[in-house]
């Protein structure tokens, strides 16, 4: 059975990510996707929410599972007998930290895991989760960057509410 983790931090979750999801899911048996319980980047939405936000937004796939891990992501890898990690790339910026994590994992955890890029859907090629947190947090319109649910839910963390929404 092919199993694949695409680890994230998923805050929040964008039409980008959602995409590479869809794909990997075709792709490989059983998908986790992981969300990334890192306490020092301070996010919007806690692990919690990530992981149910995303649960919500996956449940008509019969092959995703999500999760949330700490520590190193090699040993969730092989703790749920993942062999693969997907990440996706979006430009050439994305390209040299993607390079130097992939190669760290490798050296972690040898030939047991390996790391599979998905390139972006060119749609959602400029998407990122930081500018939908800016442009969310002046009150713009953010309803093509993620799905419905993502936009209502972002912008009451910024104490927006639906009638500024809908005036830009
Ligand atoms: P991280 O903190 O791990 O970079 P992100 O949630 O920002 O977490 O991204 C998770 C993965 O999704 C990364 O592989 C990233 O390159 C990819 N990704 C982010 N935005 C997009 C997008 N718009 N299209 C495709 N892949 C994306």
């Amino acid at each position: 059975m092919k199993k694949a983790i695409y680890p994230g931090s998923f805050d929040p979750v964008t039409y980008g990510h959602l995409d590479i999801i869809a794909r990997s899911a075709r792709v490989f048996d059983e998908l986790i996707v992981s969300v990334l319980d890192n306490k020092a980047k301070h996010p919007l939405f806690s692990v919690d929410e990530r992981v149910n936000i995303l649960k919500e937004l996956t449940r008509e796939y019969r092959n995703i599972r999500v999760e949330s891990y700490t520590g190193l992501l090699v040993d969730s890898c092989l703790m749920e007998g993942a062999h693969v990690i997907i990440r996706g790339l979006r430009a050439v910026t994305d390209f040299e930290y993607e390079l130097q994590m992939a190669q760290t994992n490798r050296k972690l955890a040898g030939s047991q895991v390996d790391t599979m890029f998905l390139t972006t859907d060119l749609r959602y090629a400029y998407l990122s989760s930081s500018t939908v947190k800016e442009v969310a947090s002046f009150g713009g319109d953010i309803t093509g960057f993620v799905p419905p649910i993502v936009a209502e839910l972002t912008y009451q963390k910024y104490g927006i509410s639906k009638s500024a929404q809908t005036r830009k």
